[in-house]
């Protein structure tokens, strides 16, 4: 299917048919694929074909769900993993080698920090950080070394901005690869090959599930590192499931209506926040008091579905706040058509010094608000009630 549209590109781009002309594609829940004789079997792993042999390596409905993610961000190729986290791994472990450095953004997910500090340095892979605010000293960084540069955009949870178009200068200038975790955006909001990008990870788990039933992960962008990352993943195992590859595919049939009702919802939220009276502060991308709102109209076409605010009165506040509420989820998920409301600092930040905190702008008070697909006035009366 070959429209430019996004939406027309998420329903159609599909598996060829089986002999029975199903219209909803079917599920390929098979370990393997049987061969017509020897001279196939040869050809076929000798990559002299291209055909399914295990689903370690490829299957119909995570080639399918694939494909659509990589007509979604422009991308020429990717390979499909178990969760979001398995994508971040197997990416920097293909890519890198022992004695490499990256240069990442502070504000990053907990687990792809985690594995930064403690897990790359066991393999003699070093990580430099910058701040979201401080993208002029990102050059200061870069050693000899440095291989990656590495960033989200909206961040987690404290909803900064990050000019992709800056990032893509700087990597094509130092010859980096530029990776971004485009997970709160979606290929919908926002498409990071188009600033230089090299390569571009999702957590399907959020908004691409968009009903907090599955986890998966993907990686897509140039077809040489894809190459690398599919021989990495093909040999050492973290497959999508078929099933959970089909369950997305068909996510993706409805991402676009979703995600546009999810930012209705979000910015609506935003601005009620903003005018209410125990919020200290409210970050949404697209409301004009975000410090990056120019940056954000730029590169995205909404603002998202997650609001992080402050709350008067600090961690006991916030708690406060989260034992006040009735409707929304205290859940560690995001990207649900439910609404969740979660306290970092009490909860998923705990962990951190209050200077490491304060670094990545998760101050006392933060609530981040995914808001889902509830009708409005009730998600906004649930936090109003909470407030008062
Ligand atoms: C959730 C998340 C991940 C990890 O994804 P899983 O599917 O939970 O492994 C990575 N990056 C971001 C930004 C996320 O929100």
């Amino acid at each position: 299917m070959n429209s430019q549209h996004i939406e027309t590109q998420a329903i159609r781009t599909q598996l060829e048919r089986s002999s029975f002309l199903e219209h909803s594609n079917p599920l390929y829940l098979t370990s393997s694929f049987v061969f017509e004789d020897a001279e196939d079997m040869r050809a076929s792993f000798a990559e002299e074909k291209q055909r399914n042999i295990y689903s370690r390596f490829t299957n119909p409905n995570t080639s399918e769900f694939v494909s659509k993610i990589c007509k979604l961000e422009g991308a020429a190729a990717g390979h499909a993993f178990a969760t979001g986290m398995s994508a971040v791994f197997s990416t920097f472990a293909a890519l890198l080698n022992s004695g490499d450095h990256i240069v990442s953004s502070r504000s990053i997910f907990g687990s792809t920090n985690s594995l930064f500090t403690k897990f790359l340095p066991k393999w003699n892979i070093e990580t430099s950080y910058f701040k979201v605010n401080e993208i002029d000293k990102i050059e200061s960084l870069i050693q000899p070394n440095t291989k990656v540069l590495y960033a989200e955009s909206p961040t987690n949870p404290a909803v900064d901005i990050i000019n992709l178009e800056t990032l893509g200068k700087i990597a094509k200038k130092h010859n980096l690869i530029l990776i971004i975790d485009n997970c709160f955006a979606t290929p919908y909001l926002q498409q990071p090959i188009k600033f230089g990008a090299d390569l571009v990870i999702h957590s399907a788990t959020k908004l691409i599930d968009g009903q907090g039933r599955v986890l998966g992960g993907v990686t897509v962008g140039r077809a040489d590192l894809i190459r690398e990352i599919y021989l990495f993943a093909r040999n050492t195992g973290p497959a999508l499931s078929p099933f959970n590859a089909w369950v997305l595919s068909k996510s993706l049939e409805t991402l676009v209506v979703r995600v546009d009702r999810h930012c209705e919802n979000a910015l609506k939220v935003a601005e009620f926040l903003e005018e209410h009276p125990q919020v200290n502060w409210v970050k949404y991308p697209f409301l004009k008091s975000h410090p990056q709102y120019e940056i954000a109209k730029k590169q995205m076409k909404l603002g998202g579905n997650v609001v992080s605010f402050e709350v008067k009165g600090g961690v006991d506040a916030g708690r406060k706040f989260l034992n006040s509420i009735k409707m929304c989820s205290l859940s560690a998920n995001l990207g649900d058509a439910r609404s969740i409301v979660t306290h970092p600092a009490s909860t998923t930040h705990s962990k951190l010094s209050v200077e490491d905190r304060l670094e990545t702008s998760i101050t006392d008070g933060l609530i981040r608000v995914s808001v889902g697909l509830e009708n409005v006035y009730d998600i906004i009366e649930d936090l109003n009630q909470a407030l008062s």
